[in-house]
């Protein structure tokens, strides 16, 4: 079965990322398009994987456009659907990694008269999309789509409650390669001496900067933690939040924090750096579709702190496997933070428990053959 995998991004966020590991087994005969170019483009060059960027400008609407901001952008939608029609009448089916990858990968399904599986990586509620949006992703997927792919609980539940199609939908969870998270002690230490945080009990904070997740809740938390303990907030604003940045900074100044946190900016070495870390944080506001970083940090074998809500509640078991803390709540944060840094022995034995168990339920392998046996389910039953 030939793919056509579209994703509008550049930048490879969550969505991105499991998209590499999902494509992956199928790169002798797929290809990625993508909206925009960008350093998603050479990723999934690195991994061997086809890509071609489509639209040469990148499309304007946005996660709260309405309806008469989304049809001021037909101008460019148009070009971009030409395009994608006639790449798509070489592949077999089309696979949808984004909202407006679901946009343009429902019509171009209509006109090449290709299939289309949307793989569903965002909570469709009002704390993430606006009306017309979600209006616009559930009536298109439940006309065009013949299988949604949901990657949590979470994110199925606000599908069906937005009105989506519950036969059509299935969850499946990102997958991951538990080999990638085993990093020795020599390489901790040299890394924990490269930042100068040799000593410290460092928090981490790995996601991109924006508000909804949280990283001025960890700040708040911080000020009211012992005075050893550090964070380092790894990740860049990828889609613009330059205002949010900077009230970070001014944050950390206010507080007197100078000291105790560092902005790592995004970064690659994500295993390595998470193996440094004591303690990660995981703080969005809103609720997470899956919290990919909660995983990792399981893998890293480090002990995970998480907002109890969305995917993340279907992740962390409190006191099991991980924490969990209400979500905008810092004092609660930095209770478990001084809980964490007090019992050390106690949070260990559960990051063991959760890198253990972590690495049986999402490694890539069964999750791949997950996705693998619902595409040929699935093919046969449009065959019949
Ligand atoms: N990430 C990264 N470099 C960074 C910060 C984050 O590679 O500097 C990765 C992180 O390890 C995770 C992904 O970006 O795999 C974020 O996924 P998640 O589901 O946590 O959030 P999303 O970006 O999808 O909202």
């Amino acid at each position: 079965m030939k793919l056509l995998f579209l994703d509008q991004s550049g930048k490879p966020g969550g969505a991105e990322l499991c998209l590499i590991d999902i494509a992956k087994p199928y790169r002798d005969r797929s290809l990625v398009g993508l909206f925009v170019d960008g350093p998603f483009k050479s990723l999934l060059e690195q991994h061997q994987i086809p890509v071609t960027v489509f639209a040469t400008q990148p499309i304007t609407v946005r996660k709260s456009s309405n309806l008469f901001q989304g049809l001021g952008s037909l101008k460019q939608l148009i070009p971009l659907l030409i395009e994608v029609v006639k790449t798509a009448r070489n592949y077999d089916l089309i696979y949808a990694n984004t909202q407006k990858a679901l946009v343009i990968g429902a019509l171009a399904s209509f006109f090449s008269r290709r299939p289309l599986v949307y793989h569903l990586h965002d909570i469709l509620s009002k704390e993430h999309f606006s009306k017309t949006n979600r209006q616009i992703a559930v009536t298109l997927a439940n006309r065009f789509a013949s299988l949604v792919i949901a990657n949590s609980q979470a994110s199925q539940t606000a599908f069906v409650t937005a009105g989506g199609k519950p036969n059509i939908t299935t969850v499946v969870y990102n997958g991951f390669h538990p080999q990638t998270y085993q990093i020795d002690a020599s390489t901790v230490q040299e890394l924990q001496q490269q930042l100068g945080l040799q000593g410290q009990f460092i928090v981490g904070h790995f996601s991109r900067l924006a508000p909804w997740k949280g990283q001025h809740i960890l700040i708040t938390a911080l000020a009211q933690c012992p005075p050893e303990v550090t964070a380092i907030l790894v990740g860049d604003a990828l889609f613009g939040e330059q205002d949010y940045v900077q009230q970070l900074h001014q944050q950390v100044v206010a507080l007197g924090l100078e000291n105790r946190v560092k902005f790592l900016g995004f970064r690659a070495d994500i295993p390595q750096l998470m193996a440094a870390c004591n303690l990660i944080a995981h703080t969005s506001t809103s609720p997470e579709p899956f919290g990919r970083v909660i995983v990792e940090a399981m893998l890293s074998g480090t002990p995970v702190v998480a907002a109890k809500a969305g995917g993340a509640m279907e992740l962390v078991e409190h006191g099991v496997n991980g924490f969990l803390v209400t979500p905008g709540e810092p004092q609660e944060l930095a209770q478990v933070i001084t809980t964490c840094l007090m019992e050390t022995e106690n949070s260990k034995n559960i990051a063991n428990h959760a890198r253990f168990t972590a690495s049986q339920r999402f490694d890539v392998k069964n999750i791949n053959q997950q996705i693998s046996q619902l595409l040929k389910q699935w093919e046969i039953n449009i065959q019949k």
